[in-house]
């Protein structure tokens, strides 16, 4: 019997526990951050065997309190700190020999206007710490945007990027034993509009096998060097010329949910089975096209997804709010027209996949 416990108990936590119901020698215990007190997380921590997370961001009171037991944790310690921090993790990509943006730290008005010198412009600007989804960003077209950029997301940490000429944005993930063991899943395509992931496919469509192998070496040049253990997820951006990492997830990921019923074995159940100390399962698609479908806003039409052959609905059963993951749709199936005529089927019932792709876009 191994204990587990997970810092953060939403959709993700319960997904994870989910993959290994039928392992009873595994057991889960999930810890609300929103109710932290130190005690409280003290006392979690005394309780498991592991320690792991659904999100890299964790407080840094939180993160303090996490170093004498360091060695429970996994993924380390090492890997939340990095990908915390936006330019500490475009520096731990760099290292890694992965292609990125080129990049600098924003500290004042003065470094944003020294950024624009030194990258050109178009430039993203965004808070090192606490982005996700698109909020604390800012995208530079000219000088004169400076100023209000400074004045909307400054007095705080920024990282300026060059901003990268996509043609569309891919997901990449792994998983890594303590052994060295390493799976991959499938490169995804995700779509996402106004900052949030709608859906993603697979296979990407027309993906070179160039990019796909180098996406693969990419993932496994990452876990290496930081010697990861459990799932990592590794945004890329496509363009013209070959991949550029945009960020990591030290975690299961929302573009890799279709990995429930599309692959051999999930990237949860995986990231289990790697900080459970255990070898890994086969991530091999099930399906020759598989798509996952996010519910956001308002998951009452999404019910209907229930009828439709080879959909297969999940609800996280949150509360509605505007612009909210409440759930996700997975559907499988045997070409990638068939996959792609479900999901205009779906549409009706998930307004907000803004599909078909020729209507997408931020
Ligand atoms: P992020 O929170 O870093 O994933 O950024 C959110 C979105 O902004 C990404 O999914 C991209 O669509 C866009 N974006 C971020 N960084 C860049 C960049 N350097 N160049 C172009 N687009 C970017």
């Amino acid at each position: 019997m191994i204990r587990v416990g997970i810092l953060g108990n939403g959709q993700l936590g319960q997904m994870l526990e989910y993959s290994i119901v039928d392992l009873r020698d595994i057991r889960v215990s999930m810890y609300d951050l929103r109710a932290h007190s130190p005690s409280l997380l003290e006392s979690f921590i005394a309780s498991v065997d592991i320690l792991s997370y659904e999100t890299e961001n964790i407080a840094a009171d939180i993160v303090e309190q996490l170093e004498p037991h360091a060695a429970k944790l996994r993924p380390g310690l090492n890997a939340l700190k990095i990908f915390q921090n936006r330019l500490a993790e475009k520096q731990a990509l760099r290292d890694a020999g992965i292609a990125t943006a080129d990049f600098c730290a924003v500290n004042s008005l003065d470094d944003v206007h020294a950024a624009i010198e030194t990258l050109g412009l178009p430039i993203v600007m965004k808070t090192t710490t606490e982005g996700y989804d698109g909020k604390g960003q800012f995208v530079l077209r000219s000088a004169d945007d400076a100023e209000p950029a400074w004045q909307a997301i400054g007095g705080r940490e920024l990282i300026a990027e060059a901003f990268v000429p996509f043609q569309r944005e891919t997901s990449v993930i792994a998983c890594r034993a303590e052994n060295g063991q390493m799976v991959i899943w499938p490169i995804t395509e995700n779509v996402h509009h106004e900052g949030i992931l709608r859906y993603s496919l697979y296979p990407a469509p027309a993906l070179s096998q160039a990019k796909a192998e180098l996406a693969e070496r990419y993932i496994r040049q990452l876990a290496e060097s930081l010697d990861y253990v459990g799932t990592i997820t590794l945004e890329l951006f496509e363009t013209a010329e070959g991949l550029v990492a945009n960020e990591v997830a030290p975690r299961v990921h929302n573009s890799g949910h279709w990995s429930i019923e599309g692959a051999a074995t999930s990237q949860f159940r995986n990231h289990m089975l790697a900080i459970s100390g255990r070898a890994l399962g086969n991530t091999i698609a099930n399906y020759p096209a598989v798509a996952m479908l996010n519910v956001i806003g308002d998951e009452t039409p999404a019910e209907a997804a229930e009828t439709v052959s080879n959909a297969h609905r999940h609800s996280y059963g949150k509360e509605a709010r505007p612009a909210r993951k409440l759930g996700h749709v997975t559907v499988v199936a045997d070409s990638e027209a068939t996959r792609d005529a479900t999901i205009t089927q779906l549409s009706d019932l998930l307004p907000e996949t803004v599909w078909p792709p020729a209507s997408k876009g931020d």
